[in-house]
C-alpha cells in the first residue's frame, strides 16, 4: 500500500524507513526493503506486522546499506500476511528484488509459465511473478528497463512497480497502471514513491508519472517513457504542502 525508491548518496535505509514511515497512514499488514551497495551486494528484509517489526529486525540483523533502495508496505490481496509474502520478491539468485502495490489479474498462468520453465517461488502472492518476469528478461537484456518494459507488456491488472538488481547499482526502476507513482528530484540523489509524503522530507521537486508510463531514476538523472518505449512528456510540479 506504500511504495519508496531512492538512489543517492544517503544511507538508503534511513531513507527507505523514513519514507515507509510517512506512508504508514495508508494502512498495511507488512514491510520491508531491498538494498544495493555499491560493490553490488543487495541484500533485503522483511517482516509481517507494523514497521517497527522490520525496524526491530534491522537492528538484530543489520544489512549492508547503499545508496540504491526500495521500500514496500504490504496490504495483502494474494497471499495471507506473512514473512515470506510480503515484499520484496528475491529473484535471479538474490540479485534482483521487487516490489508490488496493485493486483495483477493473469498472475496463474505467468505463474504456470514459469514453474515449467522449472521457476521455485518462495511466496503465494500475485506479485512475485513480476520478480521472475523481470529476470528472466534482464537475462536476455542486461537492461532494467528494457526488461521492466517488456515485463508489463505481459502483466493485466493494477501495478505499481520498482525493481532494483545487484548488476545495476544506482539504478531504480519503476512502472505504473492504474496505481499512482511520482518522483522526487534532488540534487545527486532522486526518489520515488506511490505519493509525495514518501520522499517530501528531501525535496519539493516532483515528475508525476502518468499512465503506462516507465521511469528511470539515477543519481544524476530520470528518464520517462511509454510502455511503448518512446519518450513520455515531463510534467514537474512543486510540492505544495500548505495546499
Ligand atoms: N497483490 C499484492 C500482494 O498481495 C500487493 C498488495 C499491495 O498492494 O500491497 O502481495
Amino acid at each position: 500500500c506504500g511504495i519508496v525508491g531512492y538512489v543517492g548518496s544517503n544511507s538508503s535505509t534511513d531513507v527507505l524507513l523514513g519514507g515507509l514511515r510517512r506512508l504508514e497512514y495508508r494502512g498495511y499488514d507488512s514491510a520491508g526493503i531491498a538494498v544495493v551497495d555499491p560493490s553490488g551486494d543487495l541484500t533485503s528484509a522483511k517482516k509481517a506486522g507494523k514497521l517497527q517489526m522490520l525496524v526491530d529486525e534491522l537492528d538484530t540483523n543489520p544489512i549492508a546499506d547503499g545508496g540504491t533502495g526500495i521500500g514496500h508496505t504490504r496490504w495483502a490481496t494474494h497471499g495471507g500476511p506473512t514473512d515470506e509474502n510480503a515484499h520484496p520478491h528475491l529473484a535471479d539468485g538474490g540479485k534482483l528484488a521487487l516490489i508490488h502495490n496493485g493486483i495483477i489479474e493473469n498472475f496463474a498462468p505467468l505463474k504456470d509459465e514459469l514453474l515449467a520453465e522449472g521457476v521455485v517461488f518462495h511466496s503465494e502472492t500475485d506479485s512475485e511473478v513480476a520478480a521472475h518476469l523481470v529476470a528472466r528478461e534482464f537475462r536476455d537484456t542486461h537492461d532494467l528497463t528494457e526488461a521492466m518494459r517488456r515485463t508489463v507488456a505481459r502483466l493485466d491488472g493494477a501495478f505499481t512497480l520498482l525493481v532494483v538488481h545487484a548488476d545495476q547499482p544506482g539504478v531504480v526502476v519503476g512502472a505504473r497502471r492504474n496505481s499512482p507513482l511520482v518522483v522526487g528530484l534532488g540534487d545527486g540523489e532522486n526518489f520515488m514513491g506511490s505519493d509525495v509524503a514518501a520522499f517530501v522530507a528531501y525535496t519539493q521537486r516532483a515528475l508525476s508519472i502518468g499512465q503506462d508510463e516507465i521511469a528511470t531514476i539515477r543519481p544524476d538523472g530520470v528518464d520517462v517513457i511509454h510502455f511503448d518505449g518512446t519518450p513520455a512528456d515531463r510534467n514537474e510540479f512543486e510540492v505544495n504542502w500548505d495546499a
